[in-house]
């Protein structure tokens, strides 16, 4: 029997090869969490994906009623779930104005963070249930949202930081449309996200990692300069960072050696210590180990994070 694995926003770039390298391992059935279930169904044929060992399930993270639907079509099938990949988002630094979710939640923050928050929350239960020995839930993570690290010191538009949280306090719906309450940024917006996501993963593992063994941890899985998440930029950026990152920075990593990277931590007992940001750096050299990367002051710091879960909470309905 193999284990089962949830991988959001596997449709394309960092999500879908991660499902192909955990299909190929022979022991993963994947549940391709997606919102288009024909542009799933299509990217799992055209990487090759084998067709008995992926099952796409139809999820839209900026719909809070889609993500219960999702939770329980999923265990309408009578699987054990033995791990949750957080992995999809959106990032759109060219808005002029915000633009809302279902519940009307800034877009940014709400797909990445409160619709993935819902979706752990909901799913950590199918997680305790299972009998798997190495049950996991991992969270993408990002450069640019980690000032720890030089490209998270760029201060275009504006570094992550989420203030006192006053605009998740004054309930994170228009006029509000930034954590801390202040001016639209829209490329802000995704450290801001990415952020909520590193300190939800800390406090996933506050709360339960000893209790119930689960693993928390994210990941950067590189510089992935030709994915979709660059759709939204400018075309003159779509075409230079590619370049830039494979020549200048050597950050350059393809999606497929990105996909096994997630898959690697989803799956090699190598990967089995909770709440740590696993990274295998900005300079790409084959072959380099992945270690432990330093996170930043803001995502360490617990009383945030548990401030930030308990506004979450009241956000998505869980309270
Ligand atoms: P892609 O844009 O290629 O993939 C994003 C995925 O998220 C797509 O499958 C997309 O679906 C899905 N998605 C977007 N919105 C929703 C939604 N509302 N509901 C469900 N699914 C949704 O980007 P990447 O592969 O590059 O990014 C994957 C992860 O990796 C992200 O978390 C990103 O922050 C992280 N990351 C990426 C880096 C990079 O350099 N690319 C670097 C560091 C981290 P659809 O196909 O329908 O649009």
């Amino acid at each position: 029997q193999k284990q089962t694995v949830v991988v959001t926003g596997a449709s394309s770039g960092v999500g879908l090869y991660a499902a192909k390298a955990l299909a190929l391992t022979g022991k993963w059935h994947v549940i391709m969490a997606c919102r288009n279930f024909l542009k799933a169904e299509t990217a799992a044929q055209s990487v090759g994906i084998p067709r008995d060992s992926y099952t796409v399930i139809h999820l839209d993270l900026a719909c809070f009623e889609s993500i219960h639907r999702f939770v329980k079509d999923f265990r309408e099938m009578g699987r054990s779930l033995d791990a949750l990949v957080c992995n999809a988002a959106i990032y759109m630094p060219l808005l002029k104005k915000p633009l809302h979710t279902a519940e009307g939640y800034e877009l940014n923050v709400g797909t990445n963070h409160l619709g993935h928050f819902l979706l752990c929350n909901l799913m950590l239960e199918d997680l305790m249930r299972s009998g798997y020995d190495q049950r996991r839930l991992i969270i993408l993570g990002t450069v640019t949202a980690n000032p720890k690290e030089l490209g998270g010191k760029i201060p275009i538009p504006a570094p992550p930081d989420l203030g006192d949280m006053r605009g998740l306090e004054a309930g994170f719906k228009a006029p509000v449309s930034m954590i801390n309450g202040k001016k639209f940024k829209p490329g802000k917006a995704y450290k801001d996200s990415k952020l909520c996501n590193m300190l939800t993963m800390r406090e996933l593992h506050r709360r339960f990692h000893e209790s119930t063994g689960i693993t928390f941890s994210a990941l950067y899985p590189g510089c992935v300069a030709t994915t979709g998440l660059f759709r939204n930029h400018f075309a003159l950026f779509r075409f230079l960072f590619p370049k830039f990152q494979r020549f200048i920075t050597g950050g350059f990593v393809t999606e497929e050696l990105a996909g096994t990277r997630v898959a690697q931590v989803v799956s090699d007992p190598l990967f089995g210590k909770s709440g740590v940001y696993w990274s295998w750096g900005n300079r790409q050299k084959e072959g380099r180990p992945s270690f432990e990367q330093e996170m930043s002051n803001e995502s360490l710091d617990d009383t945030k994070a548990q401030r930030l879960w308990e506004l979450s909470e009241g956000l998505v309905g869980l309270s």
